[in-house]
């Protein structure tokens, strides 16, 4: 019964704090920003448990499977669960940004000279960072990926020393444990933490009166992405989820609202792990090796809302331009849309950055950044939401195949 009191706080606290976070920043605007502090400390208490979770939980989750063999198997579903939903949601994009073409007859304002500062993005770059010559500075520094491989291959060979590694084994779940504990604590300041979030972010907009306006000026982009996140996080993803796991949908988006919740406060999946993990190990009832291993990776690889966002603006700028696409440009949108997804870090904004490989590969300006910049603090949060909730389906469906494949 205290369970359920307890889950049942959090969860009507957390939709509350949402809510209320709404209403206080939409009408007091920037007078709210005093109460950022209360969503600092919430934040920081689950980014400081982040890169710990990560570590242990994929080292815990490794040494769960035994045999090797089943990582190849794990690896191989996990990843074709990744690419196919993620191309399902990049072409529900590409029809809808066609459909609706959003783009047409937007004016390009002032605004749009103000172009990101270029980040330097490349696949080099990317294949350095994935193994660093410091473990400790990529934790500092919050280096999601080198840290996955790392442990990986810890856990894995782990399970091979016999009882040298079993007692380091078990030393790790302890500390697992404990962390997950960690998190139910941090989630009792949710409520608070998510309330503060929200209402400082929309503070910081200048109050609801200039975010309608910044919405309204795009309002047909900004309802083209929130209706392809709709569609790909209520309708595709949950019948993906029914057909290989005869799960109901609903019951398992009830279980891990306060994950999805917490991604839309934060807009970070990485900062929403914690949470994840927690929720999803209580509440989906997955085997501890597939949600350790498919989370902690999907929170930095598996992107569906961002891979569809980054089809939609790509070609929405394209639209303001008048700059016409054919269809292999097309194509080359579908393939970059989503290796930019996959590149993104799961933290604020990582999704307009990586969009310059997008933008870059079939030659549009990248000033058209500036179009998207005001708004997309907003459509950040929709679509890590849709982000974490991917993760959550994969953890099941990877969960039904393995299971009865082995
Ligand atoms: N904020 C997103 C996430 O953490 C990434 C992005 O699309 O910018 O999942």
């Amino acid at each position: 019964m205290g369970r359920f009191n307890s889950q049942t706080y959090l969860l009507w606290g957390v939709l509350a704090g949402v809510i209320l976070g709404g209403v206080v920043g939409w009408v007091f605007g920037p007078k709210a920003l005093f109460l950022s502090i209360l969503g600092e400390l919430f934040l920081n208490a689950l980014k400081a448990l982040v890169i710990p979770l990560i570590v242990v939980s994929m080292i815990v989750g490794i040494s769960h499977l035994g045999d090797v063999r089943r990582l190849g198997r794990l690896g191989g579903i996990t990843l074709l669960y990744f690419l196919t939903t993620m191309g399902l949601s990049v072409i529900l994009g590409i029809l809808l940004v066609n459909w609706i073409q959003p783009g047409v007859g937007v004016t390009i304002g002032e605004e749009m000279t103000k172009v990101l500062p270029r980040k330097e993005y490349s696949f080099l770059n990317v294949l350095r960072g994935l193994i660093p010559p410091n473990l400790f500075q990529a934790m500092s520094e919050g280096q999601v990926l080198p840290l996955l491989l790392f442990s990986l291959l810890f856990g894995g060979i782990l399970t091979t020393l016999g009882p040298s590694g079993e007692s380091v084994i078990l030393f790790f779940r302890g500390i697992n444990d404990a962390l997950l504990k960690m998190v139910r604590i941090v989630m009792f300041f949710a409520p608070i933490g998510v309330f503060s979030l929200v209402a400082t972010r929309l503070a910081q907009a200048g109050g609801g009166e200039m975010f309608l306006q910044e919405l309204l000026r795009i309002f047909k982009y900004a309802g083209t992405v929130i209706l392809g996140l709709l569609i790909h996080g209520s309708l595709t993803l949950p019948l993906v989820l029914f057909l290989f796991t005869r799960k109901n949908p609903l019951k398992v988006f009830k279980g891990v609202s306060q994950a999805l919740m917490t991604a839309f406060a934060t807009a970070s999946s990485s900062a929403t792990l914690p949470v994840t993990l927690e929720k999803t190990r209580s509440n989906l009832k997955t085997s501890p090796e597939v949600s350790s291993f498919v989370l902690p990776l999907g929170a930095t690889i598996n992107m569906d809302g961002t891979a569809l966002y980054e089809a939609i603006a790509a070609i929405f700028i394209a639209q303001i331009y008048g700059i016409p696409l054919t269809l292999g440009q097309e194509v080359v949108i579908f393939l970059t849309a989503t290796l930019a997804a996959i590149g993104a870090a799961g933290i604020p904004e990582a999704g307009l950055v990586t969009m310059v490989l997008v933008l870059q590969s079939v030659g549009l300006p990248l000033e058209g950044i500036g179009a998207l910049l005001a708004i997309d603090w907003f459509l950040d949060r929709c679509r890590t939401t849709v982000n974490v909730w991917g993760d959550v389906i994969g953890t099941g469906v990877i969960d039904s195949t393995l299971g009865k494949r082995s």
